[in-house]
């Protein structure tokens, strides 16, 4: 049997990622450094490029500072960190405009740049691009410029397996190619922006990529991380069995589509009295439980008082749909709420510095403050502008000379790989998360899921793990252990999160972060 192929490498900066924070904190760092981007499919596969309703910003001529971050604050239910807020929403227009000067192109008004109102938001403040392919719009335009960008090496399909650390710094990475050659990245500064981990959950928005592995990788590190239980049900992915379940934009609520039940009834004001356009969580909760009564599968959606309009205004899901002999402009929509976007994360400060040294994190993989207990519909493709920006400057300026390779944060095996039926316990966590996880968790369910959580995780921590299935549905198991410790800790209901068994908010006791560590009980945090 031939051993694997081995290379050591080193860089200044090693950016594990390539979606907008990755690909925004390269392109800072670069101004000084040396860079490298490791992505583990093809750079252009991240949620960023499935992004469609857009980017909030603050542009429109009614629109303030003030409102837009009291309505991040709000949303984020007391846990939003409010310098984190302010420095966001106020360098949003700056990352906004910059992106045009780089080629962004978004749609316009005549002169005027075309702004949506989407849940949650009080003005009218998200830039959008080709109608819903914002995403897309920014992956490229910032992908343009890291490709030009002399000082920037991208690597595909490499896929990051865990930090090294050094004398207590993380020195860099380790990671496999799809030839299975093990890459050994020694870097001055580590920045991870390794995206979301919807891919806990049986029903997810998220690309298959979005397992987590960032905040696994952090774990095994050592670093912070907080809020965890804070993960965001989208109200409406598309809902045909065998089907992925591609997103709906919010902003179609936002133009006026309606939600109903199969008999045509609207009941989602019932729940709040912003009725359909009520933030992400209730009307996902609404969704749910009105499901329980009605015993359907599924609600609709209809946007057809937009008639061929529909078509015009929401292009890719008219494309989507039309796949599935859906006619926007005529016909209702089915949805169901999906796993979309995960709140916590690792636990960063105003320049994107994690807990330990030489570590960087920005994105969807950080727990910046931004959010609190719930995010903003289109708050975190600023937020990787920004705090991809700040950790990219910092990594580049705080860089200590690349070290000899450290110590990977991995552990002895026993069993052999072949012991371990990597496409079962992928499902099997997803559809034990969705249920004792998802929309609506009690102290019961999670104490049980936590016991099995634990002996699946016991069970990966003696296999040899082979090929990177297999290290996904491990940090798969990680960080579902970690996402329900925090849910079955916090024993109340904020946010995203909802406990049937304590359905109300507890200031008293969890106006607070959750924070969590490796070897380390969970700590309570103030604000
Ligand atoms: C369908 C959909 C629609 C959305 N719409 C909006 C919207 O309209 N507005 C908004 O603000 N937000 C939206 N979001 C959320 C937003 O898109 C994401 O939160 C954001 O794009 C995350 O960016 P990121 O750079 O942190 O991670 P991603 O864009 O997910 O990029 C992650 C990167 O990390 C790499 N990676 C992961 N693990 C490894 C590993 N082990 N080794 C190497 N590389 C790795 C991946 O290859 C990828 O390059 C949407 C999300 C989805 C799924």
């Amino acid at each position: 049997m031939s051993l694997p192929q081995q290379e050591i490498r080193s860089c200044d900066v090693l950016v594990l990622g390539g979606g907008v924070a990755g690909l925004r904190a390269a392109l800072a760092a670069a101004e000084s450094a040396r860079v490298t981007i490791l992505t583990k499919d093809a750079i252009s596969e991240s949620s960023t490029a499935y992004a469609q309703g857009g980017v909030a910003a603050v542009l429109g001529a009614d629109d303030s500072f003030e409102s837009h971050e009291a309505d991040t604050l709000r949303v984020g239910q007391g846990l939003c960190s409010p310098k984190a807020v302010e420095a966001v929403v106020r360098e949003g227009p700056e990352r906004i405009h910059e992106l045009m000067d780089w080629g962004g192109a978004f749609d316009h008004e005549g002169a005027d740049l075309s702004l949506a109102r989407e849940g949650g938001h009080s003005r009218r403040r998200v830039v959008h691009a080709h109608g819903d392919a914002t995403g897309f719009e920014v992956m490229s335009t910032l992908l343009a410029r890291v490709r030009a960008h002399p000082s920037i090496t991208v690597i595909e399909h490499a896929f990051a397996t865990d930090l090294a650390l050094s004398a207590g710094r993380c020195s860099g990475a380790c990671a496999i190619t799809a030839t299975g050659t093990q890459l050994e990245f020694a870097a001055g500064s580590t920045i991870l922006c390794t995206g979301g981990l919807g891919q806990l959950y049986r029903e997810t928005t998220n690309p298959a990529l979005a397992t987590g592995d960032g905040i696994a990788m952090a774990w095994r590190a050592g670093a912070e991380l907080a809020d965890l239980e804070f993960v965001q049900f989208h109200p409406t992915s598309l809902y045909i069995a065998g089907a992925a379940r591609h997103l709906i934009t919010e902003a179609v609520r936002g133009e006026g589509a309606r939600l109903m039940d199969g008999a045509g009834e609207r009941f989602v004001q019932r729940f709040h009295p912003d009725g359909d356009l009520a933030p992400r969580d209730i009307v996902s909760r609404a969704i749910v439980e009105h499901l329980a009564e009605t015993g359907e599968s599924c609600v609709w959606l209809d946007l057809t008082h937009l008639g061929a309009r529909a078509h015009e205004r929401f292009p890719g899901i008219s494309r989507i749909t039309g796949m599935y002999g859906i006619d926007i402009a005529k016909d209702r929509i089915p949805v169901h709420p999906a796993a979309h976007y995960g709140v916590g994360g690792v636990v960063v400060d105003l320049d994107g510095r994690s807990s330990v040294p030489g570590l960087f994190a920005a994105g969807e993989v950080a727990m910046s403050g931004l959010h609190g207990a719930n995010r903003l519909a289109s708050n975190s493709l600023l937020e990787g502008l920004v705090f991809g920006r700040r950790a990219g400057l910092c990594a580049a300026a705080e860089r200590e000379a690349a070290p000899h390779h450290g110590e990977a944060a991995t552990e002895g095996r026993l069993l052999p790989a072949a012991s371990l039926h990597v496409a079962d316990l992928r499902n099997s966590v997803q559809a034990l998360m969705w249920r004792a996880a998802g929309i609506l968790r009690s102290g019961d369910r999670l104490r049980a899921t936590l016991r099995t959580l634990e002996r699946w995780y016991e069970f990966m921590q003696r296999v040899e793990l082979a090929g990177t299935p297999a290290r996904e549905a491990r940090n798969l198991v990680t960080v579902a252990t970690l996402v329900v410790r925090g849910a079955l800790w916090r024993a109340e209901s904020r946010g995203t999160h909802f406990r049937t068994d304590h359905p109300e908010r507890d200031d008293l006791h969890f106006l607070v972060h959750g924070v969590q560590r490796a070897g380390s009980e969970l700590d309570a945090r103030p604000i």
